[in-house]
């Protein structure tokens, strides 16, 4: 199978997003509000800036030499960040790519705080050390009133997607399997229209060829909590995107083929699979050593799950088109 153009020459939209480090907590929510009216109001004319939406932990800025502005006026004030580039593909792109790694456009975003959510994780299924690989189960139980406006798909702060009841009835009505679908209920445990998705088999590591990914520590923030450096047990975790280019995850072939073969998944048929590589901290509290938030696996699907997703929605997505090489070659 031939290998993909570059993802930056598809890209129909580029953007800097500067990942704030912010929102982990609900300690912070009132920082957040001034750091939000800051971004605002600002004499650096943030217009001039090109900031084009801010959503919490996030700020989308037009382009790589607005963001230097942006992050100049971040360090100023002490206050910590990672800066990726994302970029819209147009659907056809996504459709034609071999696999599809999720990402929900930002006006998808559910922003929560933890009061508002709560989410079980098998640990069992996690490292015991980071817990990294963990799988939702049971159920997540969310604020009504942080979802009931929206439709089709979301995402949590968490990077957790959600779908709706019609949305979950469109893939319902094809053969297919190898997703979990979580309830979403409200906390008096009335059954939202909502479900997680679980994919319930995992890739395997992405191949050396893959770019605009890294492992690292990235920002250690300054807001009381722990963020763990790459963890020695299990290697899973502190992936991240990068400034530098923009992500192009990439599998080998056969393996992928071997392995949707075991699972009894045809290679162009219907998958939605996690990825190996866990991406994030695994944040603690430093006063209780409790973890507030674990790494989390991407999504990535078939383009034919991809279609069936969005069938309704959007023309441009921020989703990111992924490589089967041969790696034998
Ligand atoms: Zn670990």
């Amino acid at each position: 199978m031939a290998g993909l153009a570059s993802n930056s020459k598809r890209a129909v939209e580029m953007r800097a997003k500067i990942r704030l480090s912010y929102g982990t907590d609900s300690v912070d929510s009132e920082r957040q509000r001034l750091l939000l009216f800051g971004l605002r109001q600002d004499s650096i004319d943030i217009r001039q800036a090109g900031v084009v939406a801010i959503e919490l932990p996030y700020a989308q800025v037009q382009d790589n030499q607005y963001a230097e502005a942006v992050c100049a006026w971040l360090s100023a004030r002490g206050i910590d960040y990672h800066r990726v580039v994302t970029a819209k593909y147009a659907k056809t792109d996504l459709l034609n790519a071999n696999g599809v790694m999720l990402s929900i456009n930002e006006r998808r975003w559910i922003n929560v705080e933890r009061s508002d959510l709560q989410i079980n994780f098998d640990k069992t299924e996690g490292c015991s050390r980071c817990g990294s690989g963990a799988v939702l189960f049971r159920y997540v139980r969310i604020k009504e009133r942080k979802i009931q406006k929206q439709d089709g798909i979301v995402a949590l702060s968490e990077d957790i997607v959600l779908v709706d009841r019609n949305t979950r009835a469109i893939l319902d009505k094809e053969s297919f399997s190898g997703v979990t679908f979580v309830p979403v209920c409200n906390f008096d445990d009335k059954p939202l229209d909502w479900f997680a998705l679980q994919p319930e088999h995992e890739l395997p590591r992405m191949t050396a060829q893959t770019r605009g990914l890294v492992r690292g520590e990235y920002w250690k923030g300054s807001d009381g909590l722990i963020r763990e450096g790459p963890c020695p047990q299990c290697d899973k975790n502190c992936h991240f995107q990068t400034a530098s280019e923009l992500p192009v995850p990439t599998y080998d072939y056969s393996s992928i083929k071997k392995k949707l073969e075991a699972w009894n998944i045809a290679i162009n048929g219907l998958w939605c699979l996690r990825t190996w590589e866990c991406f994030g901290h695994t944040i603690r509290d430093s006063r209780t050593q409790s973890i507030v938030r674990l790494p989390q696996p991407m999504l990535v699907v078939s383009p034919r799950f991809f279609e069936l997703l969005f069938i309704k929605l959007d023309k441009k997505f921020v989703c990111t088109p992924v490589e089967f090489i041969n790696c034998n070659d």
